[in-house]
């Protein structure tokens, strides 16, 4: 049953894509092939796949992942250690030859090709598909953006990071972080409006979509929003 839902994937390497992020390159012959624009995710099957899945837990089962990368047939992600939770549990565990189950690549967070340039904002969960976002445009694409980490240890070597601002917290949190907002209120940006990608918290996200909107006067609609997490919240999609 599970795989008509699911693609089946065996882990090939792992490594500490930061102290914090764990890279997990999946590959085998299902993984083949998939349909997949940079910015979409996959929703894992952090749970052992075999075992019997009570509803009350239904929610700690999927998890959602950005896709660092794809070659057409290998999968790269890149999972942060928060701390507790299946997601993370799941990541910290994963050794050489395991299999993951994961449902196809999703999303409709990817770059939109029409825009004047392109702003990109969030956290270290957000700078994963930052990353690929940033390395499927056009070298021409006009690229401006503001990525918070904890420090400098926290960076994934995001194509053209030089162009971004980055922004340290250090021990601060990264909900509802107002120096994020700072960062994208200071990008100094074009008067015409662009297209904007925020993921990561999900009040950090809002916070910035506001100021673009009200601050800036950019149209809703030029601004492309995924929380990622939220205080206090399992699972988000
Ligand atoms: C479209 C999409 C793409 C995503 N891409 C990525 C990705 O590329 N890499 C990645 O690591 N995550 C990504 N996430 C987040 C991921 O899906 C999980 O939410 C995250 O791994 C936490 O899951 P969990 O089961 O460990 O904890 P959960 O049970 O979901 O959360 C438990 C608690 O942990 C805390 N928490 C969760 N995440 C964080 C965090 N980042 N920092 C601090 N506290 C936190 C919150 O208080 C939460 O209530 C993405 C989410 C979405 C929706």
């Amino acid at each position: 049953m599970l795989d008509l839902f699911f693609v089946r994937g065996l882990v090939e390497h792992l490594e500490q894509a930061t102290p914090r992020m764990r890279l997990i390159r999946i590959g085998g012959a299902g993984v083949r092939g998939l349909s997949w624009t940079p910015g979409q995710h996959v929703r894992v099957h952090v749970k052992d796949p075999q075992a019997p899945v009570w509803a009350g837990l239904l929610r700690d089962v999927l998890r959602s992942y950005s896709v660092w990368s794809y070659d057409g047939e290998r999968l790269e992600l890149c999972v942060l250690d928060h701390g507790d939770g299946p997601g993370a549990q799941w990541a910290g565990a994963l050794r050489l030859g395991d299999e993951v189950a994961f449902r196809k690549p999703e999303g409709r967070f990817v770059t939109v090709d029409s825009a004047a340039y392109h702003v990109f904002a969030g956290e270290e969960t957000a700078s994963v598909a930052i990353g690929a976002m940033l390395r499927g445009l056009p070298d021409e694409a006009r690229v401006h953006g503001a990525v918070e980490v904890a420090g400098p240890q926290d960076r994934l070597p995001l194509p053209r990071g030089a162009e971004l601002a980055w922004q340290y917290r250090g021990n601060a949190s990264a909900a509802a972080s107002e120096s994020l907002v700072a960062a994208v209120r200071a990008l100094e940006l074009p008067d015409e409006p662009g297209a904007a990608y925020l993921a990561g918290e999900a009040r950090t996200c809002q916070a910035i979509r506001d100021q673009l909107v009200k601050e800036r006067g950019w149209p809703r609609r030029s601004v492309l929003v995924k929380p990622h997490w939220a205080p206090g919240r399992r699972g988000l999609e």
